[in-house]
C-alpha cells in the first residue's frame, strides 16, 4: 500500500527526503544484507544506489515468489505469433529450468563479471538465460535477434562474451532465419572468440554446427542446480545496447540494487500493479522494455508476465487479453496504429480484466489515443522512456488514489520520483528547449556506460557544468509540473528563425481521419533557412483519401502559414529502426 494520497505528496517526499524515500521504496526487495544509506557519490563523480546492501535480482524475481506460496502461479505466459507455439511456465518451474541453466552455465566456467550475450528472439529461453546470469552474477547482454553478421559481430568484440547463446532460428514473419550462419559470420568477422556457443534447438529448425564449441541449452538445463550469489547493490545485472537512433549504440550498464528498487516501486505507482496481476508488454525482450517489463518488474513484484514472440496482430493482442486476464498492456504507438488499422470498422472490445494500456517509445499523437480509449473503453495513457533510464522519466500514476487531470492525460504524464526535468531555452524567452535531469538521476538509470571493457561515468551525457544530465529530447513544462515532448533536439525546424518541432505538425495531420502514420522533416530552404517535408502514409481502411492540398490547408489553419509547408509526399510506409521507431534522418536522403 503507497503512503502517499496525490502526486504533490509524494513528489515533496521524494524530493525534499530522498534517502528516507529510496530506503522506505527499498522494503520491496528483499536484501541478504539490507542497505543503509541510499546514494553515494562515486570516486568518477557518478552514483552508486543502496551502497553496502547485497542481494541476488534473480532470488527476488523467482525464488522468494516459491518460498512465498506463488510456486503453482504462472510466471511467464509466451505465445509465438510466428509459430503459433504457446508455453505456461509458473514460478517453480522457473526456479528449476534457472537454477539448472545457471549450473550449466557455471560448468562452462561462467563467473561473476563475465559477460554473456544472448542473441535470441522473445522466447521463455531468454527469459531463463537472462535470470540464469543473474543468479551467478554473470552480466547479461541481450541483442535483438535480427541482426546481421557485422552488427553482431561489433557487440561481440564490445563486451567480449565468454559465451554466446543463441536459438537455432528466428523469424521475419512466418519464414525461419537459421541463426547459424549469422553467428558463425560474426564470429568471423569478431577479433573477439568466446570460449563457448549455447543453442537453444527449435521444433523443425535443427541448427548447423558452429565454428566455436558449441552446448545444447535444454540439455544444459539439466545441470547440477545452483543457488544465487549474493551481490553487491552496485554490480552490474546487464549492459543493453542503445539502438544507435543517435550515434553510435552504447553499452548501457545496470546495477542490481537500484534497478529491483525501482522496477519494484514503479509496477506499484506507476501501473498500479500487484502480485498475482497479469502484465502484458508487447516489446521484443531485445529492447528496454522488454527488460524492465518483459522480464525485470512483473517478475520482482509476482505478476504473471505475458510476452510474445514476432509482431501480434491486434487480435493476437486482444485474444491474449482477454485469455490470460491481462490487467496492463504495454504497447507501442506504432503497434497501438496497426490495431486502428486491423480494428477501425469494428466495434470496440470488451476486456473485463484489462484495466489500462500504456504507450512509451516514441510520440502518439491524441488523435490515436483517443481513438484506443474508445476502442477498449479504458484509460490509455503515453510516458516518456530512455534505454538510458530503464523505466519512465515522466508517466501517470494510477496507485495513487488522486485522479489525474484529465488535461494530463494525452502529454507524457509527470515526473516520476527522483527525476527532477528543467528546460534550456533553445533561444532565449523561449519556454521550450532541452529536458536535462539533475543529479544524481534515481535508481533504475544507467550505473554507468560499457567502454573500453569498462564500466565509466556516463560523461558524454552531462551538461558543461557536470549537474545535468542531456535527455537530447526537446520539450516544455507546465505549471502543473506535466511534461510536453516535442522530439529529439535534432527533430526541431527552423523556419525563418522560428522553430516548430515536426512532433507538434505531425499532431495536426494526425487529425486527418485518413491518415495512417506521418513524419515530418527540415529540409534547407533558400529563403527561410528550412522549410518543413510531411511524409503520409494513407489508410487504406478509410473511403477517403488524403490530398495534399487538404493538408496543407489544415496545418495553416491550425499553426499558420508561416510553417510554409508546401510539400506532402505520401508513401506506402515509414522507415524505422529495427525496434520500431520513425527514423526521420533517413527519410530525408531517400
Ligand atoms: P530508446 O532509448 O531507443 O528507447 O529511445 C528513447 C527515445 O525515444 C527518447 O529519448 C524519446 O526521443 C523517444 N521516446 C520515448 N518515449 C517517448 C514518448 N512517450 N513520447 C515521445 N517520444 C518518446
Amino acid at each position: 500500500m503507497l503512503p502517499w494520497r496525490t502526486y504533490e505528496a509524494m513528489q515533496d517526499a521524494a524530493r525534499n527526503q530522498p534517502e528516507q524515500f529510496w530506503l522506505s521504496a527499498a522494503q520491496r526487495i528483499t536484501w541478504k544484507q539490507a542497505p543503509k544509506s541510499a546514494c553515494q557519490t562515486r570516486a568518477d563523480g557518478w552514483h552508486d544506489w543502496f551502497p553496502g546492501g547485497t542481494l541476488n535480482t534473480c532470488h527476488n524475481a523467482v525464488d522468494r515468489h516459491v518460498e512465498g506460496g506463488r510456486g503453482e502461479q504462472a510466471a511467464l505466459i509466451w505465445h509465438s505469433c510466428a509459430t503459433m507455439e504457446r508455453q505456461i511456465v509458473s514460478y517453480r518451474e522457473l526456479r528449476g529450468r534457472v537454477a539448472g541453466f545457471a549450473g550449466g552455465l557455471r560448468s562452462l566456467g561462467v563467473g561473476k563479471g563475465d559477460r554473456v550475450l544472448v542473441a535470441m528472439p522473445s522466447m521463455v529461453e531468454t527469459v531463463i538465460a537472462m535470470l540464469a546470469c543473474a543468479r551467478i552474477g554473470a552480466v547479461h547482454v541481450v541483442v535483438f535477434a535480427g541482426y546481421a553478421g557485422p552488427e553482431l559481430a561489433r557487440r561481440i568484440d564490445d563486451v567480449a562474451p565468454k559465451v554466446v547463446i543463441i536459438a537455432s532460428c528466428s523469424f521475419q514473419g512466418q519464414m525461419p532465419i537459421p541463426s547459424a550462419p549469422i553467428l558463425n559470420d560474426a564470429l568471423a568477422r569478431a577479433t573477439h572468440t568466446p570460449q563457448a556457443c549455447i543453442i537453444a534447438q527449435r521444433a523443425g529448425c535443427k541448427a548447423s554446427p558452429l565454428s566455436v564449441r558449441d552446448h545444447d541449452f535444454h540439455t544444459l538445463e539439466h545441470s547440477t542446480p545452483v543457488k544465487p550469489v549474493p551481490l553487491r547493490s552496485e554490480d552490474p545485472l546487464y549492459i543493453l545496447h542503445t539502438s544507435g537512433t543517435t550515434g553510435n549504440a552504447k553499452g548501457i550498464v545496470r546495477d542490481n540494487g537500484g534497478h529491483a528498487v525501482a522496477l519494484a516501486l514503479s509496477m506499484e505507482l506507476i501501473y498500479g500493479c500487484k502480485p498475482g496481476d497479469t502484465f502484458f508488454t508487447t516489446s521484443d525482450l531485445g529492447w528496454v522494455v522488454g527488460h524492465s517489463y518483459g522480464v525485470y518488474a512483473p517478475l520482482i513484484s509476482g505478476c504473471t508476465s505475458v510476452i510474445v514472440e514476432g509482431g501480434a496482430s491486434a487480435s493476437a493482442i486482444r485474444a491474449l487479453c482477454h485469455e490470460h486476464k491481462v490487467k496492463c498492456l504495454f504497447t507501442t504507438p506504432t503497434q497501438m496504429r496497426l490495431m486502428r488499422r486491423e480494428s477501425r470498422h469494428l466495434s470496440g472490445v470488451i476486456l473485463p480484466a484489462l484495466a489500462r494500456i500504456f504507450v512509451a517509445g516514441e510520440y502518439a499523437d491524441p488523435t490515436l489515443l483517443a481513438w484506443a480509449r474508445s476502442y477498449f473503453s479504458k484509460p490509455v495513457v503515453n510516458h516518456w522512456w530512455q534505454t538510458e533510464t530503464g523505466w519512465s522519466i515522466t508517466a501517470h500514476f494510477f496507485g495513487l488514489p488522486e485522479r489525474e487531470p484529465v488535461a494530463c492525460m494525452n502529454d507524457i504524464g509527470r515526473p516520476a520520483p527522483g527525476f527532477c526535468p528543467q528546460i534550456v531555452p533553445s533561444m532565449p524567452g523561449e519556454q521550450c528547449g532541452e529536458i536535462v535531469l539533475s543529479l544524481p538521476l534515481p535508481p533504475g538509470c544507467l550505473a554507468g556506460v560499457w567502454q573500453g571493457r569498462e564500466i565509466c561515468a556516463p560523461t558524454a551525457y552531462l551538461d558543461k557544468t557536470g549537474r545535468y544530465y542531456r535527455t537530447f529530447d526537446e520539450g516544455m513544462i507546465e505549471a502543473n509540473r506535466a511534461v510536453s515532448m516535442l522530439g529529439r533536439s535534432d527533430d526541431v525546424i527552423k523556419v525563418a528563425g522560428r522553430r516548430i518541432s515536426g512532433v507538434q505538425i505531425e499532431k495536426v495531420i494526425a487529425t486527418h481521419a485518413a491518415v495512417h502514420a506521418c513524419a515530418v522533416v527540415a529540409i534547407p530552404d533558400a529563403l527561410r533557412g528550412q522549410r518543413p517535408v510531411a511524409y503520409v502514409v494513407a489508410d487504406p481502411a478509410v473511403a477517403s483519401t488524403p490530398t495534399s492540398e487538404g493538408i496543407v490547408a489544415r496545418v495553416n489553419e491550425v499553426l499558420g502559414r508561416w510553417i510554409g509547408l508546401k510539400e506532402v509526399r505520401f508513401v506506402k510506409q515509414l522507415p524505422t529502426t529495427v525496434s520500431g521507431k520513425i527514423t526521420r534522418k533517413r527519410l530525408l536522403v531517400s
